[in-house]
């Protein structure tokens, strides 16, 4: 293998086939993905651009608060911080990004309530929420536990080089 997924672009070891994060096995094409696969894979690619979409927001952000008020530029630049290291973690489909959008999208809910109610914020933390805990996801970032057994269990009897 080359060392990298070519269904999540996530590395991969030299010795093994099926990636640990996205479960796919990379000497299967594209053709020969099977439903649930070519979903968590659609997933990965949405995943990848939307922590590019934070990382790059949050430069942004960070460099349209210089020039406001201290305490503005303070929380801006707060702000942006969070959303690149999210952003980044999204792109590497870490664990700790899991939680750490489960951590945003408390607050944000948490904010959206305090009045000024803002209904916009709600809907979109709702929207994150699905995103971030529908089977797919769950599947791809909390990989750890999950597949990494079912692919043992499976490969276990046709492995013939142990015998
Ligand atoms: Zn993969």
């Amino acid at each position: 293998m080359e060392g990298t997924c070519k269904f999540c672009k996530s590395d991969l070891e030299k010795t093994e086939t099926v990636c640990s994060v996205c479960g796919i096995d990379n000497t299967k094409s594209k053709k020969e993905l099977n439903k649930r696969e070519k979903k968590t894979k659609r997933y990965c690619t949405c995943v990848g651009w939307l922590g590019v979409i934070c990382v790059v927001g949050g430069i942004a952000t960070i460099v349209t608060s210089f020039g406001e008020t201290n305490g503005l530029m303070f929380y801006g630049i707060i702000r942006g911080a969070v959303a690149i290291v999210f952003g980044y973690g999204l792109t590497e489909f870490k664990r700790w990004a899991f939680f750490v959008g489960l951590t945003i999208i408390v607050v944000n809910v948490l904010f959206s309530v305090v009045p000024p109610f803002d209904p916009i914020l709600l809907l979109v933390s709702f929207l994150y929420l699905w995103f971030l805990t529908n089977p797919t996801a769950r599947a791809i970032f909390l990989r750890k536990k999950s597949s990494a057994k079912e692919v043992t269990q499976i490969q276990t009897p046709k492995d013939e080089q142990s015998q």
